[in-house]
């Protein structure tokens, strides 16, 4: 195996670079993969070295080759300057928060917000001073009007949590540029191969790596890119915390690296048909899924994304919790649970309407998201259409 030129790197077309990056053939002795350096200790020949400062690897906390392969490939698709690893999803976000963010700033947050996002907001951020705003996701450049002198940040979840609004993240991010603040987002619903972050005017770009990259529901992780004007201050604040993911969930998600783009294209192409067949059964009132053009964002959708995932939501007529548990309980494919972007399909019940304070959640009726999975799609269909027997029965 050649290592890549960089000008390969460049060249290359993301399916062929998500095969081939990261990988070094010196470290890795010949094997494809790389394996999972664990370490705390690492050597150092002799003293002069250790003082020189020049050793890449010096202690467990600051990178290991696994890290930076990782680390390189993820700067490498999300377009970024640079990019650091740590533990989940949310601990990334609370690093890229806490990079941007000091006492007394002021931080405008999407309203759509990953639920314990708004709960690290309320807590940690709050006692160390710094007040949040919500703002409607829908806000585009309406958003001027909620910039205070010392609001430093903006934070997007471009489509939200669970509701699924689309944001206009150009438009927000050069008000946000205009007045100097940071503008964070959290990409983890279109990964940098559907929404490339940075092009976009993003500055730091969070990704739970958790979903889609590690792709086997069996691993946490998170990532954050930055473009050129805020690496340095992410990899500063991201070392003084000490926070590198383990060294087995990186190798997994490197490994899941290689299939990230096949595995999303399937779960896009079966979200959209399982959203369509949603959209047509008498008992759903609304599908929520940006790449249908009913979805009221769809236009910002087609403008700026490359494609969709396998996560959406609907609404159902109005029927009660017990139906709703009746049709849920009895799935045999779709499992119960949390996460998503796994190769088996999820649906959650939920109701965000205490995890908003700018906008209403009022959808007209109960609402289901859905992660599909890699199953055959008239399977998941068959599964379904037994659940709403159920649901019917019960009405
Ligand atoms: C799951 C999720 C996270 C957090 O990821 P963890 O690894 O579970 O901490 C952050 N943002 C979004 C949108 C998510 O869905």
């Amino acid at each position: 195996m050649k290592n890549l030129s960089p000008e390969s790197k460049a060249r290359l077309r993301s399916r062929s670079r998500l095969v081939h990056l990261g990988r070094d053939a010196e470290t890795s002795q010949g094997f494809i993969n790389l394996p999972a350096f664990r370490g705390s200790t690492v050597l150092f020949p002799d003293v002069a070295t250790m003082k020189s400062r020049k050793q890449r690897y010096t202690y467990g906390t600051h990178g290991t080759p696994t890290i930076d392969a990782l680390a390189e490939a993820w700067t490498a698709i999300a377009g970024a300057a640079g990019a650091v690893l740590a533990p989940t999803g949310m601990a990334a976000i609370a690093v890229a928060l806490m990079s941007a963010l000091s006492a007394g700033d002021h931080l405008l947050m999407t309203d759509s917000a990953y639920e314990p996002t708004r709960t690290f907001c309320q807590g940690t951020l709050k006692r160390m001073g710094v007040e949040t705003t919500y703002y409607d996701p829908r806000i585009g450049a309406g958003i001027e009007a909620l910039f205070r002198a010392n609001t430093k940040a903006v934070f997007l979840e471009s489509p939200g949590s669970l509701s699924l609004e689309v944001q206009d993240v150009p438009a927000i991010a050069a008000i946000a540029h205009a007045r100097s603040a940071c503008v964070i987002a959290d990409n983890t619903w279109a990964t940098p191969l559907n929404f490339p972050p940075h092009a976009h005017g993003v500055d730091l770009a969070i990704d739970a790596g958790t979903k889609y990259l590690g792709g086997h529901a069996d691993l946490l992780l998170g990532l954050i890119s930055a473009n050129a004007a805020w690496l340095k201050r992410l990899a500063a604040t991201h070392d003084e915390f000490a926070i590198p993911p383990g060294p087995e969930d990186v190798f997994l998600a490197l490994r899941g690296l290689r299939t990230m783009e096949i595995r999303l294209r399937e779960a896009e192409r079966q979200s959209l048909e399982l959203a369509r067949w949603l959209g047509a059964r008498p008992e759903t009132l609304r599908v929520l899924h940006p790449a249908l053009p009913d979805h009221p964002d769809h236009a910002l959708w087609r403008r700026d994304f490359t494609g969709a995932s396998g996560l959406f939501s609907i609404i159902l007529k109005p029927v009660s919790e017990r139906s709703v548990a009746a049709m849920l309980d009895g799935l045999e494919l779709f499992g119960l649970g949390y996460s998503w972007g796994g190769y088996e399909s999820l649906v959650i019940p939920f109701d965000c309407s205490r995890a908003r304070s700018a906008t209403r959640w009022a959808p007209g009726g109960p609402a289901l998201r859905f992660s599909v999975g890699l199953e055959d799609i008239d399977d998941l269909k068959d599964d379904l259409a037994r659940g709403f027997e159920r649901l019917n029965a019960t009405a």
